[in-house]
């Protein structure tokens, strides 16, 4: 029986109806009050199922070399290539079927590797080995064209032929709950000279990230269903963005400082595998992409997600977007194959940010460049407070699930506090 048979069911009675069922079994790396030490685990209902437990514990198949969960980061463990992936992922489910008493029926080691969730501290999964950040949503590129250049030049010339993006900054990729200070920089005030200080236009970007797992070589070309291969999973991104800051530094060469300070990962990295039943058609790509883009199958993937604000001082959050990774022109394995067609080898650990997402509707944007189009439409949120860019206090989620017919898959949140610039 396959891991995304919708019959499965767990033992663990808070997996059915949950975000976390056991056909999606997302990895994260976690510690607990009795257990400092960070390991990986894989969340099932309310609760984390450590699999350095149950490797110790002589339960995992021999596929994994033993330990290879007792560390920080997922990185040993995608090394193994996909065939390990999907294995393993086999040997869990299997592990936490309601019908089998291995794990069900032992009382002890049931005590040992299953955590409340509420019990655990999670951490960054992955060391980052890289970080690209694309720019692939339509809708998004029109809209940041629209207020730079104008409605008639809105897209760039080269838009709907290359995957555009830019190489970002790995070291301040930081775990969920890891609150951000904000950003100094080199500010443009209109007619005056550069100023150096805190960010006033502080954004957010709702963004997905691709997590390459399978490497590919320097000088080879990998193809886009090789590419969809080589990603070994999603998790939400948020990758904070100084506007500021960005729109005097970007000419000519792109983003560097405005991007460069803090990027959230979300919690748990669910696995491609787990999102196959999701995979739908991107939007027509028209013109028709190069040969070396064009994609054999569906590669996009049907994931409602959602963006929470709660500003300094409130304990109420409003949802100030609404969108889906499935509006996204260019897909995360178009995007891998790009990145490797001039050779560039691509690495364990590897992060493709798909760029921000929005979809067609105000509503459904991406970032609060958009969603209060350049300050000029401030949001009201719940209590009457407005915002046009992120204040100090203010408290950013982002969530994701995707809804099938018989259960969902939920990433968690990407959640980040904004403090003041140090
Ligand atoms: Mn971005």
């Amino acid at each position: 029986m396959s891991a995304n048979d919708p019959r499965l069911k767990s033992f663990v009675d808070s997996a059915q109806g949950s975000d976390f069922p056991i056909q999606n079994l997302p990895y994260g790396a976690f510690s607990t009050v009795n257990d400092s030490k960070t390991r990986i685990g894989v969340a099932i209902g309310d609760f984390v199922l450590d699999l350095a437990a149950l490797d110790g514990a002589g339960l995992l198949p021999k596929i994994a070399p033993p330990g290879i969960f007792y560390q920080p980061t997922l990185n040993d463990f995608m090394a193994l290539g996909p065939a390990a992936w999907s294995g393993m992922r086999l040997a869990v489910s299997e592990l936490l079927r309601h019908d089998n008493a291995k794990l069900r029926d032992d009382a002890v080691l049931r005590q040992r590797a299953i955590t409340p969730r509420a019990q655990a501290t999670l951490h960054l999964p992955i060391r980052v080995a890289g970080f690209t950040d694309f720019y692939s949503s339509r809708e998004h590129a029109t809209n940041a064209g629209i207020m730079i250049r104008g409605p008639e030049n809105a897209l760039q010339p080269n838009w709907l032929h290359i995957p555009i993006a830019y190489n970002s900054r790995a070291s301040t990729i930081v775990a969920s709950g890891t609150p951000v200070h904000r950003p100094k920089g080199q500010i443009k005030p209109p007619d005056a000279p550069p100023i150096f200080g805190p960010s006033r236009r502080l954004d957010f970007e709702l963004e997905m990230a691709a997590i390459v797992g399978a490497p590919s070589k320097m000088g080879h070309m990998i193809s886009v269903a090789e590419a969809q291969a080589s990603i070994f999973g999603f998790a939400l991104l948020n990758d904070w963005s100084a506007r500021d800051i960005q729109a005097w530094e970007y000419v000519p060469l792109g983003p560097f400082q405005a991007k460069a300070f803090a990027t959230t990962l979300g919690q748990w990295i669910v696995p491609a595998e787990a999102l196959e039943p999701f995979r739908v058609d991107g939007p027509k790509q028209e013109p028709q992409p190069l040969p070396y883009l064009q994609q054999p199958a569906r590669m996009n993937y049907d994931i409602d997600l959602e963006v929470d604000l709660r500003p300094g001082g409130s304990n109420s959050a409003s949802t100030i977007s609404r969108t889906n990774f499935k509006y996204m022109y260019w897909s995360s394995a178009q995007q891998l194959a790009h990145h490797t067609s001039s050779g560039c080898a691509m690495s364990v650990g590897d992060v493709l940010g798909s760029g921000t997402i929005s979809g067609p509707e105000k509503g459904m944007y991406g970032s609060m460049l958009e969603l209060a189009w350049g300050g000029k439409e401030p949001m009201t949120l719940e209590g009457g407070v407005t915002r046009t860019f992120l204040e100090d206090g203010d408290m950013l989620t982002m969530r994701g699930v995707a809804r099938g017919k018989d259960y969902r898959i939920g990433f968690g949140e990407a959640s980040g506090e904004i403090l003041p610039a140090t």
